[in-house]
């Protein structure tokens, strides 16, 4: 029997409750499981698969991006300030104590949490 069609047994004028209800249940299991796997692969897949962000890359050398904050050129970016890295800025979405994340400046890939750019924006 297919989701969309009516229990074989049905019989018009009557209304098996229980049918249905394995029907939904069983609807409800197959999209749930679908869902988990999906999304437990996208969550575990995130750290591992996104490259991380070349300081020779455009947008990192505009914004003056540096995977060690240290070595950030200081002459042209006068808003460092020394101690600010990546992991304590408000666009940083790495997890607490990761090596590294994303950033939403660099879509698809992760800087380094001990980076900085000119984008820097201090948690609050
Ligand atoms: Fe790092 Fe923030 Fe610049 Fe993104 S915006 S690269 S998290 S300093």
């Amino acid at each position: 029997m297919k989701d969309h069609e009516l229990p074989t047994d049905y019989i018009p004028g009557t209304f098996k409750s229980e049918n249905l209800m394995n029907v939904s249940r069983r609807v409800f299991i197959e999209n749930g499981a679908f869902l988990l796997a999906t999304f437990g692969v996208c969550a575990v897949a995130w750290p591992d698969s996104a490259p991380m962000v070349s300081e020779s890359d455009p947008t990192a050398v505009a914004l003056g991006y540096k995977a060690n904050a240290s070595s950030v050129d200081k002459a042209k970016f006068p808003q460092y300030v020394p101690g600010s890295s990546c992991s304590k800025c408000a666009l940083y979405q790495g997890a607490a104590g990761a090596a590294s994340g994303p950033c939403p400046l660099f879509a698809g890939k992760a800087v380094s949490a001990q980076g900085w750019c000119s984008s820097y924006v201090k948690k609050p």
